[in-house]
């Protein structure tokens, strides 16, 4: 769609969301220097409340082990990971010799969680988009007068100790099956990730992240208790 038209149409949806802290992901992509800074000035000044930039750094190796290991419920949609975020129940197809999850939601009656087309290449279809996202936000970070925030997903494992505790890490899962029980064995540890520079990090779970998203927040809207 043209920008104009997206323009028209974000304004139009904040419009209708008076009184309303907006969060908007996903800005165009692939614009000249020259509309990016047309549409985040627009953007910016068209509502007299305060804006924030709100910047995520996530290692690649990340993103794309997390869409490697995507498992959907056929039935209702849930998505999980399943070295990264694996259901309560997993189960052993003793003939195939494969793990497998099964959906926690009730109504789903144990269905198996499958992988999508596709998930297998992992970030490799999607490489060019995290480049324009890259240019993206190096734009935003051009772009003076507006506060910004940042998040980071992962931290080099020499300096975990100092600042996150082994609850805040991103585990990885394993399982094991016991021929003589016919049970699963779910094996748990912290997840190891090379960084964007190649260095061995943790990476976070969600709600480290927002914690930090938060406390940030109360600092640049000022939102101190009196
Ligand atoms: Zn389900």
């Amino acid at each position: 769609m043209p920008t104009e038209l997206i323009l028209a149409l974000v304004k139009r949806e904040i419009a209708k969301r008076r009184k309303k802290a907006l969060f908007i992901d996903g800005f165009p992509r692939g614009l000249d220097q020259i509309s990016y800074s047309l549409f985040f000035r627009d953007l910016i000044g068209y509502r007299d409340d305060p804006d924030i930039f709100i910047l995520i750094d996530v290692p690649e190796t990340v993103i794309d082990e997390r869409i490697k290991w995507r498992r959907v419920c056929p039935l209702c949609q849930t998505s999980r990971n399943f070295k990264l975020l694996p259901t309560s129940k997993v189960n052993y197809d003793e003939t195939k010799k494969e793990f497998y999850l099964l959906c926690d939601n009730p109504d789903c009656k144990g269905a198996k969680l499958l992988s999508k087309e596709g998930d297998e290449l992992g970030i490799k279809p999607i490489k060019e988009r995290l480049k324009q996202d890259e240019e993206l936000i190096e734009r935003a970070l051009s772009l003076y007068g507006i506060p910004k925030i940042f998040l980071r997903n992962s931290l080099p494992v020499k300096d975990a100790k100092n600042y996150i505790d082994d609850y805040e890490i991103t585990p990885e899962y394993s399982y094991e099956f016991d021929e003589k029980t016919k049970k699963v064995k779910i094996i748990e540890k912290s997840w190891q990730v090379r960084d964007d520079e190649g260095k061995p990090s943790y990476s976070l779970l969600p709600p480290p992240v927002v914690v930090s998203l938060i406390k940030q927040m109360v600092e640049v809207l000022s939102l101190y208790p009196v």
